[in-house]
């Protein structure tokens, strides 16, 4: 048996959204800037994706910019806040538990001068509200706090966030910009802007978290705003993001976005039944494991546990025999550095409590015979393992 439980990482993309990229790869071939039938067709298939992603959450179309990931999103936006608002600040505000999407360019900010300001984590994965408060200052240009976390799936208060955001800005006279990563958020929590999101200034998302393509990204950026683009060239994207379009990775997107909207409800209820029943069939045989997902405020998609007395990339690698994919943290994290999840540290897990972590993550294809299959073989995994790690210890 196949089991997929990485979906954190990436998703199997959605046969439909294939079919529909094959069939636009092979007749929407045009250049979408040509003055001809070819590139008005190409062009006609950019503007029907843009207008199913707007939809999907509450903006308009020309508020969304295409872009080739949500790194690039990620990188644009701190990068382009810096330089329209050089002048005026030059403090960003984000969080301990970023994906390196953010992390990184934040430290090259850093290196260029401005000043980050990096919010801690309780042992839940929450940023505390009064420290983000605090840290508001007259020279702040951006706040910039993921929605889901990518590794532990807790779900971080943007509304409120947003709220003294907007708080902030009325009492100083302030134009402090608000940012949300929600790449492993949409198509899973609400994330509309005139809802869940409301007061947000710009949101990265992506499309192979959803099934859609790789390689595909958006920047939601409010109407009004004006950052920086990262790429200059032909004038793309409204002047916003140069380059020929991706005309099938775009496509592929809008389709997956529809497809994710429409069928919103079956699918999260399919990944929170898939999560209750691993959860509860691994506790229930197995002792010292430790939760890292919270509780309350966290994403169906995700549980992160610990097994103590384990390491967790030992444990991968047994399930991986058995033809289960997992995860022992986020996917970029594993393959560069080494160091272990930054997340969980932040949160104040101990070495050994990170090294045992394996994360889980779900989507909606996954079945109540898969989870029977997996909880079975990680009992025994882990079991093996901590009976050899006892071993070991006996023997120095
Ligand atoms: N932000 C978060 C929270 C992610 O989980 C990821 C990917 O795992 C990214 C950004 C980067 O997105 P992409 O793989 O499209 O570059």
């Amino acid at each position: 048996m196949e089991v997929y439980l990485d979906n954190s990482a990436t998703t199997r993309q959605y046969d439909e959204v294939t079919d529909k990229m094959a069939l636009v790869m092979k007749e929407a071939y045009g250049n979408p800037s040509s003055l001809h039938r070819k590139g008005l067709d190409a062009e006609k298939h950019i503007k029907e994706s843009r207008k199913d992603l707007a939809c999907m959450i509450g903006a308009d179309s020309n508020e969304i910019f295409f872009t080739s990931c949500g790194t690039e999103s990620d990188n644009t936006v701190l990068f382009g806040t810096a330089q329209a608002k050089r002048r005026s600040g030059k403090r960003i505000i984000t969080t301990k538990i970023e994906h390196p999407a953010i992390l990184e360019p934040a430290k090259k900010l850093e290196e260029m001068g401005f000043e980050i300001v990096y919010l801690d984590v309780d042992k839940n994965c929450q940023i505390n509200l009064k420290q983000l408060r605090d840290s508001l200052t007259e020279d702040t240009m951006l706040i910039s706090v993921m929605a889901v976390n990518n590794e532990t799936g807790a779900i971080l208060p943007i509304k409120e966030i947003a709220q003294i955001k907007d708080e902030f800005n009325q009492r100083n006279g302030s134009k402090v910009w608000l940012h949300t990563d929600a790449v492993q958020a949409l198509g899973k929590i609400d994330c509309n802007v005139k809802g869940a999101f409301k007061g947000v200034d710009f949101i990265s998302a992506s499309a192979h978290k959803i099934h859609g393509p790789k390689g595909m990204g958006f920047i939601y950026a409010r109407k009004g705003l004006n950052i920086k683009p990262l790429i200059l060239g032909g004038g793309q994207e409204s002047h916003f993001r140069s380059g020929t379009e991706n005309v099938p990775g775009i496509v592929g997107f809008g389709l997956a976005g529809k497809l994710a909207q429409e069928n919103f409800e079956k699918r999260i209820r399919n990944m929170s039944m898939a999560r209750e029943y691993l959860l509860k069939g691994i506790t229930s045989q197995l002792d010292d494991v430790l939760i890292n997902t919270p509780q309350e405020n966290s994403c169906p998609s995700v549980v992160n546990m610990s097994f103590l007395g384990t390491r967790g990339e030992v444990i991968l690698h047994s399930l991986e025999q058995e033809g289960i994919y997992v995860s022992t943290g986020s996917a970029c994290s594993s393959n560069k550095n080494k160091k272990g999840s930054h997340v969980l540290e932040a949160m104040g897990l101990s070495f050994d409590e990170i090294e045992g972590a394996i994360r889980f993550s779900f989507s909606e294809f996954n079945t109540i015979q898969e989870m029977d299959y997996t909880i079975d073989k990680v009992v025994k995994a882990v079991t093996r393992f901590r009976k050899l790690g006892d071993f070991t210890r006996r023997k120095r």
